[in-house]
């Protein structure tokens, strides 16, 4: 089945073809009427699959077009490598849209992240410990988020983020749509899925 039957707006359709894509993946068959659906989603899949694509798409077409105000979406990453490749799939898939997005991520200066968190984006990727910061200084709120990504929750929770992981999940409002990806889902991943998720799809791959 090819992009223009899932369901996608056709400047996102577009966008997949100024990529170079052809066909969704598996993952990205089975996952973008998922999201679209506005059900939450707990998948297991490897890095490799396209399941930024299988998230970045449907996101960004339920977002609509850009709202002025405090971001809509919120990607969690565990490092600063895949925070700054999924904050490059939004934009590259998102170019015919005026939806905008930022990272937030440490190892470099606050002051250009906290000026655009201040000039107002619509999705914010980041990784735990730079959120963190933002949002105990006041520059990051998280009451308008309308849809939650946790990437690599194997690997966040093995980086010893749990604590701040579940702290972000709260300060989001319950009518959320959650997305959750991870490569295995073990006993503590479930647990935090069922902390995290409600009704889930599952997709494994
Ligand atoms: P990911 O699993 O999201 O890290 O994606 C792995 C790689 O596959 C990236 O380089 C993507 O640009 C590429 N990719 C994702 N979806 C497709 C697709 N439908 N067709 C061709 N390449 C893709």
């Amino acid at each position: 089945m090819p992009f223009s039957k899932l369901g996608l707006y056709s400047s996102l359709v577009k966008g997949t073809q100024a990529m170079g894509y052809t066909d969704p993946t598996p993952i990205q068959q089975r996952a973008i009427p998922v999201v679209l659906s506005g059900k939450d989603l707990i998948a297991s899949a490897q890095t490799g699959t396209g399941k930024t694509a299988a998230f970045a798409l449907p996101v960004l077409n339920r977002l609509g077009p850009h709202k002025p105000g405090s971001p809509r979406v919120l990607v969690l990453e565990p490092t600063r490598e895949l925070a700054a490749q999924v904050e490059t799939a939004f934009r590259d898939f998102g170019r015919f849209t005026d939806i905008s997005a930022t990272v937030l991520h440490g190892g470099v200066g606050y002051g250009k992240q906290r000026g655009d968190l201040r000039a107002g984006v619509d999705i914010v990727i980041a990784t735990v410990g730079r959120l963190m910061d933002f949002i105990q200084e006041k520059s990051m709120r998280l009451d308008k988020i309308e849809i939650l990504i946790l990437d690599e929750v194997d690997r966040m929770l093995d980086m010893g983020f749990i604590k701040d992981v579940k702290r972000i999940v709260e300060m989001c409002p319950k009518s959320r749509q959650t997305l959750f990806f991870s490569a295995t889902v073990p006993p503590e991943i479930e647990e935090m899925a069922r902390f995290a998720l409600k009704n889930p799809e599952r997709i494994e791959i």
